[in-house]
């Protein structure tokens, strides 16, 4: 190893390469503890990132890619016989291009300095989290993020025109297409998005821009049976035109923890009781216009029974409040521990798997805590489960049996989050034994000694 990190001093500068206490005094991922790995480097541009890489594909060095470090499935952990490549002074933005509504960016820049600097140019750039300071757009192409307006503008896979990586051995694949049609072929970009890592080195994107959106209508509604919720769903879809741009549902056992009274809870401005509360928002360019539509047609949908109670935001501030509820995870912490979990199942049949899954959980832990709340409108649930304890063995079952479940309904054990180290033994639930093939086929044509994050996503064999 020392003789590596003498090869990346020379090639990086003392600056970028970090050892001993200026690597333990890091985070190894959001939440996690100190980063243990040999190394962390830190190139400036494509051509010291390409130079790493051959170096490690010639020494059978493992690297780990490290974007915010806000994932949170283990993926950009890197161990102490393997080396972080840091992406974080590569962080410029490199051109907007108003014509062809496009930002050329490196990997590295934070989500929110792209949202800013999309914003300052007239447009927007609408993928959004709550990690949005420090995910960066590496990572978030690493992982195709989703965020809280896929249901209008889709994952991150529908965000990117084009990409730059580089691969195991070094080689620099450009494919920094500023085109939306482009059948030239294989797509070359969607190879590496959602790769967590695993495939190459995203090292610059090109990233589509949409219209600045101005005006926002928000409202927290509360309906009595699921089969209104799909109702609501497809009802304002239609009737905004395009325009719905959040629809977020929260089960009642989620909107009690996150309105509770124990000093960690919002104030609900409403109910408490309600079976399901939704969280609905459209966005445009007209706010007096769009404001009357948006109230006529929660008239027309409270007429229609199709919700029981609604409170609209009248100010940012009232807005914000709306959405401190939805965001509220930090309530779970009275239930601590808690496996956090983020699935997606067709909406159809959402409601006959929770009720097998509910009813396993229960079966083994009767008196099991457990919180229900999503991106509804994308078929991406986030299950929060406590059942008293936190082992690998209990962790295992309410896995085997939250993942188990989701199979016969063809569900996904991740709808955003990726695989990474926590779920890689579960792929099975929601990946045939051909696809699963298919992509160590693809794992080891693109890295052949694999030195890409090993064993993250695809189990060792
Ligand atoms: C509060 C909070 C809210 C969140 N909300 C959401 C949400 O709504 N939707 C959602 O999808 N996710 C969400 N996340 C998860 C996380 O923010 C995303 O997965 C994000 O895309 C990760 O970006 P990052 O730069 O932090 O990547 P990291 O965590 O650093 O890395 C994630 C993975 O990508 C790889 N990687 C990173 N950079 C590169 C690169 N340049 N090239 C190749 N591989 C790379 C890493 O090796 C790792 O496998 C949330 C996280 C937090 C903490």
């Amino acid at each position: 190893m020392d003789t590596l990190i003498r090869q990346f001093q020379a090639l990086l500068g003392d600056n970028g390469v970090l050892t001993g206490a200026d690597v333990s005094s890091r985070e190894a991922a959001w939440g996690a503890g100190p980063c243990e790995a040999a190394a962390i480097l830190r190139p400036r541009n494509t051509a010291e990132v390409a130079e790493i890489l051959k170096i490690c594909h010639g020494a059978g060095q493992p690297v780990v890619a490290q974007g915010g470090k806000t994932g949170l499935v283990q993926g950009c952990i890197a161990s102490a016989q393997e080396i972080a490549l840091s992406l974080e002074r590569m962080n410029k933005i490199e051109d907007i291009d108003p014509a062809s509504r496009t930002m050329t960016v490196e990997a590295g820049v934070p989500l929110q300095a792209v949202q800013e600097a999309a914003e300052a140019a007239g447009f927007s750039f609408p993928m959004d989290l709550g990690a949005r300071g420090s995910a960066t757009i590496g990572g978030n192409i690493a992982t195709n993020a989703g965020g809280n307006r896929v249901i209008r503008h889709g994952m991150t896979r529908n965000l990117v025109l084009g990409i730059e990586a580089v691969t195991a051995d070094g080689t620099v694949i450009n494919s920094l297409s500023k085109v939306i049609k482009n059948n030239a072929a294989y797509d070359i970009k969607h190879l590496f998005i959602g790769s967590e890592g695993t495939l190459g080195i995203v090292t610059r994107a090109v990233l589509k821009l949409s219209p600045l959106l101005t005006s926002q209508n928000t409202v927290l509604a509360a309906t009595d049976s699921f089969d209104k919720l799909t109702q609501l769903l497809n009802f304002m879809d239609r009737e905004l035109g395009g325009q719905l741009s959040a629809f977020e549902v929260m089960w009642n056992s989620f909107y009690q923890l996150a309105t509770n009274d124990l000093g960690t809870g919002k104030h609900s401005p409403m109910d408490r009781n309600y079976p399901y509360y939704i969280l609905m928002e459209s966005m445009g360019t007209d706010q007096e216009k769009e404001a009357e539509r948006f109230e006529n047609l929660l008239e027309q949908v409270f007429e229609q029974e199709m919700i029981v109670d609604a409170v609209i935001a009248k100010s940012h501030k009232e807005r914000d409040e709306l959405w401190q509820i939805r965001d509220n995870i930090e309530s779970v912490v009275h239930w601590w521990p808690v496996f956090v979990f983020d699935i997606s199942l067709p909406i159809s049949n959402m409601n006959a798997y929770l009720l097998a899954m509910e009813s396993g959980v229960r079966a083994k832990w009767p008196g099991a805590n457990i919180a229900i709340f999503g991106h509804l409108g994308d078929g991406n649930l986030h299950l929060l489960i406590g059942v008293g304890e936190d082992t690998p063995e209990l962790r295992h079952q309410v896995n085997e049996i939250v993942y188990g479940e989701l199979a016969p309904l063809h569900g996904s054990l991740s709808a955003e989050h990726g695989i990474g180290l926590e779920k890689r033994n579960y792929l099975q639930y929601s990946r045939s034994p051909q696809e699963i093939a298919l992509m160590r086929t693809i794992k080891a044509a693109l890295d052949p000694t694999n030195i890409l994050n090993p064993g993250k996503v695809l189990a060792p064999e």
